[in-house]
C-alpha cells in the first residue's frame, strides 16, 4: 500500500495566525474565569471550588462557542494546548517555583520542555496514511446515511484502513482525530499519543506537588488566630491548581478508556461505528425462522490481551 503524507492541506499563514490569536484569547478567558472561584470562594472545600471551576468551563466553552460561531473565528485547538502550557509554565516561573525543591524544579521544567517537543512531534507525525481513491459506488455509500455501509471493506482496504472525516484521508490502524494534538491518530502514532497522554499527566501531578509545597508555606501555626492575607498570586497559582486538577481527572479517563482499547484490540471509532464494519457484527438468526435477524457486536481482532499488548507493541511499522 502506497505511504502517502501529502493529503493535508498546506498552511495558509494569515488564517493559522488568527486561528492561534483566537486560541491564545480562549486560553486568558479560560483562565481568567477560573480565577474568579479562588477570588471569590477561597474559603470554600476544594471539593466545591472544583465543582465550581468544572461549571465555569462549561459556561466558558459555551458562551465562546457560541460567540465563535456568531462572529465566525475559528480557534486552534492545538494551540489552545500549547498556550494552556506555556500559562502554566509561567505561573510557574512567577510564582510557584521560589517554594519548589530543587528536585522538582529539575522535573518540572524537564516535563514541560519533553512535553512541547512531544507536541511538536505528534503534529507532524505521520499516523499511517494510505492512498485509496474511492469508487463511484463507494462514494454512493459513504453520502448514503445507512447505519450499515459497507465501503470500508473495499479488498484494498486490509489492515483496518479507516476513513478520518475531518482529515478526509485513509488511515491505516486509526484510531480517532485529536482535535488537541491537530492529527488523526493511527496506527503509526498511537504509541506516541499514549507516551503523551502520560506525559500530561506526569506534568500535572509534578505540578500538583509543586503546588503543595508552594502552599506549604502559607500553613497558619496552631493557636495563631491571626488570618494571613491571601494575596493575588496564591490566587492565581490556586486557579491553575483547580485547571490542573479538572485536567488531570479527564485525563485519567481518557487514558484508561485507551488503555482498554488495546488491552481488547478495538479502537475508538471502530467501538463507535462498529455497525460501519462488517467484520464486527454477527447476524443471530431467530429461532423461528423469520427473515428478521438481531446484529451484535464481536470483535474478530481481540486475541487475548497479553497477545493484543504484544501485537499493539510489535505493529508500529
Ligand atoms: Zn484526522
Amino acid at each position: 500500500m502506497v505511504e502517502l503524507l501529502d493529503r493535508k492541506k498546506s498552511a495558509n499563514w494569515p488564517e493559522l495566525i488568527g486561528r492561534c490569536v483566537v486560541s491564545f484569547i480562549l486560553v486568558l478567558l479560560t483562565q481568567c474565569s477560573q480565577f474568579l472561584v479562588p477570588q471569590f470562594f477561597f474559603d470554600l472545600p476544594v471539593f466545591i471550588q472544583l465543582l465550581l471551576s468544572a461549571l465555569l468551563l462549561l459556561a466558558v466553552v459555551g458562551v465562546v462557542g457560541w460567540c465563535r460561531r456568531l462572529l465566525r473565528v475559528r480557534a486552534s485547538a492545538p494551540a489552545f494546548v500549547f498556550c494552556s502550557v506555556l500559562f502554566v509554565w509561567v505561573v510557574y516561573i512567577a510564582i510557584v517555583r521560589q517554594a519548589a525543591t530543587h528536585l522538582m524544579d529539575l522535573l518540572f521544567n524537564g516535563q514541560i520542555i519533553l512535553l512541547i517537543f512531544g507536541l511538536c512531534r505528534m503534529l507532524s507525525s505521520d499516523p499511517g496514511l494510505v492512498s485509496y481513491s474511492p469508487s463511484p459506488s463507494d462514494l454512493i455509500a459513504q453520502s448514503s446515511s445507512s447505519e450499515i455501509d459497507t465501503y470500508h471493506q473495499d479488498t484494498e482496504l486490509g489492515d483496518r484502513v479507516r476513513c478520518c472525516q475531518i482529515c478526509k484521508a485513509y488511515v491505516k490502524g486509526f484510531d480517532h482525530h485529536c482535535p488537541a494534538f491537530g492529527n488523526c491518530i493511527g496506527h503509526k502514532n498511537y504509541l506516541l499519543f499514549m507516551v503523551l497522554l502520560i506525559g500530561f499527566l506526569w506534568t500535572e501531578a509534578t505540578y500538583l506537588v509543586c503546588l503543595s509545597q508552594y502552599a506549604a508555606q502559607f500553613v497558619v501555626p496552631d493557636g495563631d488566630g491571626t488570618r494571613l492575607e491571601i494575596s493575588l498570586s496564591r490566587k492565581v497559582a490556586s486557579s491553575t491548581m483547580l485547571f490542573s486538577i479538572l485536567q488531570l481527572v479527564w485525563q485519567v479517563l481518557f487514558l484508561l478508556w485507551h488503555m482498554y482499547c488495546i488491552c481488547f484490540n478495538i479502537r475508538t471509532d471502530e467501538w463507535i461505528h462498529w455497525k460501519r464494519y462488517p467484520e464486527f457484527q454477527i447476524f443471530i438468526q431467530s429461532s423461528h425462522g423469520e427473515k428478521s435477524s438481531e446484529v451484535r457486536f464481536k470483535n474478530p481482532y481481540d486475541k487475548g490481551v497479553l497477545q493484543n499488548l504484544k501485537e499493539f507493541m510489535a505493529s508500529k511499522r
